[in-house]
């Protein structure tokens, strides 16, 4: 698992890259700046692992944008510390964002073989996460109440499973909508009260219901 100079001179571009276009929480930075995101998917894409473009991951998935998975990042206010609820495996990578920036990930991934995959491969770069196979609309009650609460896929509404999940003073991000979706950044200001704001178009591959 090679990451060379070609590629670390690629990642601090699209640091730069991500910066311009509005990225200011330098934790959130650094992180993008140290993780060697070209490991988190197919040799084939070694050369435009560092563009700031969603690329195509196992099972029809994809890895979401360095600025999509930075402008989340920053959205979720994160102190170190935070137990945070990842909906959306995937190929790991912004679970390892999350990492870096000192919190506890719990992730939860539909599909099989990239849950399989996903578990196997982070250790390998010295990440420790708690992944589930499971449907994330169901969140994880067990371990609730969360800090902090990420989907990472579109949600044609916000699941309100997930909301119950989430500690008053909690921030939940995720993109809702069916073709394209707005980020939505929600706080839990109190047993039944919540805060939402509207942060601007994604697009994501959609956060479907069971497991597969
Ligand atoms: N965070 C990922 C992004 C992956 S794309 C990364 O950095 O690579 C979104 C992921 O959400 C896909 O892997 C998809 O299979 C998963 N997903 C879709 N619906 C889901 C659900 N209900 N529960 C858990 N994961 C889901």
């Amino acid at each position: 698992m090679l990451d060379n100079l070609l590629h670390k001179g690629r990642r601090k571009k699209l640091v730069e890259t991500i910066k311009n276009k509005g990225i200011s929480d330098e934790r959130v930075l650094d992180a993008i700046g140290k993780i060697p995101r070209h490991l988190f998917m197919e040799s084939f894409l070694d050369k435009v692992a560092y563009e700031d473009r969603a690329q195509p991951i196992a099972s029809g998935q994809t890895i979401s944008q360095p600025y999509t998975v930075a402008f989340q990042t920053q959205l979720l206010e994160i102190e170190r510390g935070d137990k945070v609820l990842e909906i959306g495996t995937g190929s790991g990578y912004q679970t390892a964002v999350l990492i870096e920036l000192g919190t506890k990930v719990y992730s939860i991934e539909r599909q099989r073989n990239l849950y399989e995959q996903t578990r196997v491969f982070l250790p390998k770069l010295g990440y420790s996460a708690n992944l589930f196979w499971g449907d994330g609309y169901k969140g994880k009650s067990m371990y609730a109440p969360f800090d902090k609460i990420l989907i990472t896929a579109g949600a044609p509404f916000l699941p309100p499973e997930l909301l119950t999940q989430l500690k008053i003073g909690g921030i939940l991000v995720a993109p809702i909508g069916e073709n394209e979706q707005v980020m939505y950044s929600v706080k839990r200001t109190g047993e039944d009260s919540f805060e939402q704001k509207e942060c601007g178009y994604f697009r994501f591959v959609p956060l479907l219901e069971g497991v597969k």
